[in-house]
């Protein structure tokens, strides 16, 4: 089959190795789509020795049709259009099974990114536990599914812990996909969506996705063109970018009692105003991709309200040209990348 992998910094080669196949609990997925997300551009640019000794597949948004099935999987057909939950989970923790998997206290690795030697879903074929896979439904393409893996439930997943709804004002700060998709959920779930972004691009995007208002955050302190139109602050707020000064902004951008999620993991540093989060009494938490119990309900949303999560994406590729695909989603400036695989 044909593979990616990380030969060094910003280096992608598409290379032939051989098939992998199913252990007894495992399916053979045939890829149809895949993702390039924020956390495979971390690798990208820095990878790690796990990716460069053994040619580690990049890649954790896989969608694609079972092609084989492990002796032991029940349940799971050839044919069937399935996506996968990247983080191997156990499924039996407290928090597994209290409807917070994302969070489970026995992760094994994860697919083709950070810890963990799996392979990923920048191949044409892919091994994946049948315990983590994924319906798709007939109606939403396997495309919306890779999207739903990752990026979709990421964004979503945080805008339901905020409650976000038609009397907020939501900042959705960082317009890259994760922050692309916030905007056009959130602003289907009624909220007033204003979103921050130095990429031009991304601002028109997340326009037409659905935000009412976007701001540069490089021609002056976003804190103030925000209160300019909204003297008391936003309501609620999701930090999708990563930057420190993004993080630093937080405090400025809220009302009294707002509520802020953070997203993005850019920085290994983070700085964020403690006294303004004391005296303003903010709400200020952490989401990390999405609980396996909110994946139909993000289906259910989408079909309610007559939207794709493919509509973020705005360049696709064959797996051939997987350098240029990492070095376009690298610059910031598009929505989200996708290989396609025919
Ligand atoms: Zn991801
Ligand atoms: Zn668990």
């Amino acid at each position: 089959m044909r593979a990616l992998s990380y030969s060094g910094e910003r280096e992608v080669t598409c290379h032939d190795r051989a098939d992998p196949r199913p252990a007894p609990n495992e399916v053979l997925l045939q890829m149809k789509a895949a993702g390039i997300c924020g956390s495979d551009l971390h690798a990208y640019r820095q990878p790690g020795p796990d990716f460069l000794a053994n040619a580690r597949v990049p890649g954790h948004e896989p969608a694609g049709v079972i092609a084989e099935v492990g002796s032991q999987v029940e349940g799971w057909s050839v044919g069937d259009r399935v996506t996968a939950y990247f983080r191997q989970v156990c499924g039996t923790c407290h928090y597994c099974r209290t409807g917070h998997s994302n969070v489970c206290i026995n992760r094994g690795g994860s697919y083709g990114v950070g810890l963990g030697t799996a392979d990923g879903a920048d191949a044409e074929y892919m091994v994946v536990q049948a315990s983590l896979l994924f319906k798709v439904p007939d109606d939403f393409s396997l495309e919306d599914a890779a999207i739903v893996a990752c990026q979709g439930g990421t964004a979503y997943y945080p805008l339901t812990r905020l409650g976000a709804s038609g009397q907020d004002v939501l900042i959705v700060s960082g317009l890259g996909p994760v922050g692309l998709l916030a905007t056009l959920f959130g602003s289907h779930m009624g909220a007033e969506v204003v979103g921050i972004d130095p990429s031009a691009a991304r601002r028109a995007l997340a326009e037409r996705l659905g935000a009412r208002k976007t701001f540069d955050p490089t021609i002056a302190p976003v804190g103030e063109q925000v209160r300019a139109d909204y003297p008391e602050g936003a309501d609620k707020l999701v930090e999708a970018s990563g930057a420190m000064a993004a993080h630093a902004a937080i405090p400025g951008l809220l009302r009294p009692l707002g509520m802020a999620a953070l997203v993005g993991l850019g920085s290994s540093e983070f700085k964020i105003p403690l006294g303004q989060i004391v005296h303003r009494e903010l709400i200020v938490f952490g989401t990390s991709i999405f609980p396996t119990t909110q994946y139909e309900d993000i289906w259910r949303f989408c079909r309610r309200h007559g939207i794709a999560p493919s509509q973020v994406v705005t360049e696709r590729f064959p797996l051939e040209q997987g350098a240029e695909a990492f070095r376009l989603a690298d610059t910031a400036n598009t929505g989200k990348v996708c290989f396609a695989f025919s």
